[in-house]
């Protein structure tokens, strides 16, 4: 897996996936949502979404299956390669539980 705020390659670190680039470790529920939402082929409804807060952020976010680019100014991102969507919900998570260094986004 690829990380979402950087785009390299996670190695695996006590059980969960782990940039090393940005000393951020994911935890199993969005790495287990991540893998749902790129792995799986199984694409998340947008009802998944409606508890999202709007997030508006210029940075590029990277598919975790692929680390194409993701799509879109607002959530949720779509990758262009394998379609894999990163919903807002999963945004939110990663910005606030998962401090990626060195700006900590
Ligand atoms: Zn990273
Ligand atoms: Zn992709």
């Amino acid at each position: 897996m690829f990380c979402p705020k950087c785009g390299r390659q996670m190695v695996h670190r006590d059980g969960h996936q782990y940039c090393e680039q940005g000393e951020m470790y994911l935890s199993q529920y969005v790495s287990g949502s991540l893998e749902r939402a790129f792995f799986g082929g199984l694409r998340t409804s947008s009802s998944d979404d409606r508890n999202s807060t709007r997030i508006s952020t210029k940075r590029p976010w990277f598919c975790p299956f692929d680390s194409s680019k993701l799509e879109g100014d607002e959530a949720p991102l779509v990758c262009p390669e394998c379609h894999g969507i990163l919903t807002g919900n999963m945004r939110c998570h990663l910005i606030e539980r998962h401090p990626h260094r060195p700006d900590e986004f």
